[in-house]
This record gives structure tokens, sequence and C-alpha cells, in this order.
């Protein structure tokens, strides 16, 4: 019988796919989905830092913010990974050194083949609406309005959300100095679809979505990031947290839900996500879809 394919949760948006035999020499396939491993001191988290990571074949990065990308540089100095994402991941991740051989710029519309018989196509997606909050909103909270607000009032919102990020504290204007890699924004989201010899996983690392796209894809399973404003479209959701992820189901059409990004990663700034009301929505548009919370390292059987 064939091993089966494990996901482990490294907190945030990370995960670690490991997919039995897949690699060339018939060794296991090690795919980091994101990177970001370090925490706040006393921050939800495994508890390891990207210094700790001495096994990856591949890490796809689905955006450039310090919490999916930083730690990208360390795990492929050390594993000889390599990382696919946008040219502003590749740009910052060529600023620290990392070889040229082991970075795969990407836009939107590649299909890559990273095992035996695995790809991974990556499609153009949407950061959240970072910029129309401060803290997080718990998952029930309905939030409405901030339609139509033009580049140049996000960017004022988001330097206002950068300033009130810096007074949570001495220990998180550390962290937010180690891990700042001069990202020029977000680059540009991604989600990636990876097929499988045992089943097709769709994974998202911040909520936000073209629906265009998400309704053609029908993946058996999907990571959906569950934090912050939503973003349908370019626009924040008119509804809440719950509501979002419930309709992203809805276009997916998965068996199976992986919640990411819903830890109390960055406290003051996240929230521990009350997934009940994700549950309670999911249950009204998707019935039949299995909604799973995995805990960190807990090697989750990925296609079940
Ligand atoms: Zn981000």
């Amino acid at each position: 019988m064939r091993a089966t394919a494990t996901l482990d949760w490294y907190g945030c948006a990370t995960f670690r796919l490991v997919l039995p035999g897949e690699r060339e020499d018939g060794r296991d396939l090690v795919v980091f989905l994101d990177a970001y491993v370090d925490r706040v001191p006393g921050a939800a988290g495994p508890g390891l830092r990207a210094e700790d990571i001495d096994r990856a074949d591949w890490a796809v990065i689905g955006h450039s913010h310090f919490d999916h990308l930083w730690g990208a540089e360390r795990i492929a100095r050390q594993t000889g990974a390599t990382v696919v994402g946008s040219h502003e991941s590749v740009r910052i991740l060529d600023g620290e050194g990392v070889p040229t051989a082991q970075l795969l710029p990407v836009a939107g519309g590649e299909r890559i083949r990273i095992g035996r018989e695995t790809h991974v196509s990556v499609f153009p997606s949407l950061h959240s609406c970072v910029w129309s909050h401060q803290g997080m909103a718990q998952a029930h909270e309905v939030c409405l309005g901030d339609l139509r607000v033009d580049w140049h009032g996000r960017q004022a919102r988001m330097g206002d959300l950068f300033s009130w990020v810096a007074s949570l504290g001495d220990e998180t204007r550390a962290h937010l100095r180690a891990s700042d890699q001069g990202a020029r924004g977000d680059g540009g989201a991604f989600v990636y679809l990876f097929e499988t010899p045992q089943g097709s996983l769709l994974y998202q690392d911040t909520s936000g979505h073209w629906s265009g796209i998400l309704q053609d894809l029908r993946p058996d399973v999907a990571i959906l990031a569950a934090a912050g404003r939503g973003n349908v479209d370019g626009e924040p959701v008119q509804g809440s947290l719950a509501q979002f992820v419930a309709r992203q189901a809805s276009l997916l059409k998965p068996g199976r839900v992986v919640l990411g990004h819903h830890d109390d990663w960055l406290p003051g700034f996240s929230v521990a996500t009350d997934t009940k009301p994700i549950r309670e929505e999911l249950g009204r548009w998707l019935p039949r879809c299995e909604l799973v919370e995995t805990g960190y390292l807990a090697a989750l059987e990925v296609f079940g």
C-alpha cells in the first residue's frame, strides 16, 4: 500500500507537504508552502526557527510579505530547495544571497513539474484588504463599507496600519525589524494548485481571490486562509470572514477545507480565530464539505 501524503502546519499560513516516493530518486518529496517559521516570543507556533528546517525540495511562496516569505532565504540556503514565487519574492531572495539556480519566478499561468507525477500550477490571486483594518476582526463580525477606495487612499491607510503595529511593543518591533526584507508591497498574491498521484490540493495564503479563477479549479482539498478582511475581485468583502471563507469553498467545491493563517501568530495584530462561525457558514454553503483544523506539526493525512 502506498504511504499517505501528509501536511504539517507550521502556524500562520506555512505548511509542509510530504509526498511519499515522489522525488525522482524515489525518496519522499518535501514541499514547503510559505516559509514563515520564526515568531515573536510567546506567540502561537511550532516553537521552531527557519534554521531548524534541514530538508526541503521546493518552497512555494504565496506572496512577499514577511509572514510568508521570511525564512525562505534560510530554508533555501540550508536545503538547496528551489523557491517558486513572484518576481518580487525572487528579487528579495536574490538580495539575500540565494543562488539564481534555486529561484523560479512566476506570474501566474505556469505549470511546474516538481516530482515524478506531481505538478503545481500557479494562478493570479489577491491579497486580503489589510489596509482596511488595524487589529483583525473575529470570524463572525460583519464588516461593511470601504468600497471603491482608490490606490492613494489605501496607501494612506496602510501607513496608519504600520504605525499602529509598530506601537504594539518592543518584542513586536524587534520581530518586524528582523523580518524586514524590504518587500515593495505584497508582490502579487498567488494560489497554487498541486496535482499529485493521491489527489489535488489548492493552497491559498491570504484571504483574497478572483472569483472567475477559483470557480474552475475544483481541488479535492483546499487550504484556505482565514484572517483579516476578505478581498473579492478587488473590493473588501461585505460580510464576515466566515461568510468569505464559505463562499470561496462554494466556488471551489472541495471535499475538504483545511484552515490556515487563523492562529494568533502576531498577538495584538492577529487574533486566535474562533472557527465555529466558519464551520457553521461552511455547513450552510457546502454541507458535504469537511472542515479540518490541524494542530501544529500534526502530519495530517491530507487526502483523507
Ligand atoms: Zn500579506
